[in-house]
């Protein structure tokens, strides 16, 4: 985005707002993590977003996975297996994205509750 500024935030900050164990991997340990926000310019209409950031869950199917689906296990289970053979959640990707520069926390937060 154009209209880009870094800015520190505390680490703090950030820990009640996501899932302990994505925050322990991503901020764990940090204490200041440098991250971006958009101030508002004319080419993002003012929102500090350039369109609308896709933020994707990836799942592999495996072996684990199939059987699950077939016990017929509900979605929070299937899930919980999936996260232990290594899928990339919505909120996972995010704080990727938020580490790179490309989007904001609150956007993820955003995105992530829809
Ligand atoms: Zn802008």
């Amino acid at each position: 985005m154009q209209c880009r500024m870094s800015m520190e935030a505390d680490v703090k900050g950030i820990g009640g707002m996501l899932p302990p164990l994505l925050f322990q991997k991503y901020f764990g340990g940090k204490q200041i993590v440098r991250m971006y926000k958009g101030k508002g310019c004319p080419v993002c209409h003012g929102t500090g977003y350039e369109g609308r950031l896709g933020i994707f869950e990836v799942m592999t199917m495996d072996e684990n996975i199939r059987k699950a689906i077939l016990e017929k296990k509900d979605s929070p289970e299937i899930q919980k297996i999936a996260i232990e053979n290594g899928m990339t959640t919505m909120m996972e990707d995010g704080i990727r994205k938020v580490l790179e520069g490309l989007t904001t926390i609150e956007e993820v937060l955003r995105v992530t509750k829809e």
